[in-house]
């Protein structure tokens, strides 16, 4: 995978595929999608086989 697709919402970043282990150990590739643009946030979630989109991440304040 060379290119990722373009963010929708905000047009400037590309959405980037999170991976994720299950409670098995087994690898749960592409769990989530995020926005490279921090400006922006656009995520999309995949939580047992529901998809949930634009839910806020918690970033840690510094
Ligand atoms: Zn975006």
């Amino acid at each position: 995978m060379d290119k990722f697709p373009q963010c929708l919402k905000c047009s400037k970043g590309v959405l980037i595929p999170l991976s994720d282990y299950g409670r098995d150990g087994s690898e749960i590739r592409f769990k989530a999608w995020v926005c490279s643009n921090p400006e922006c946030g656009h995520n999309i979630r995949i939580d047992n086989g529901e998809v949930s989109i634009g839910k806020v991440i918690k970033q840690s304040e510094k």
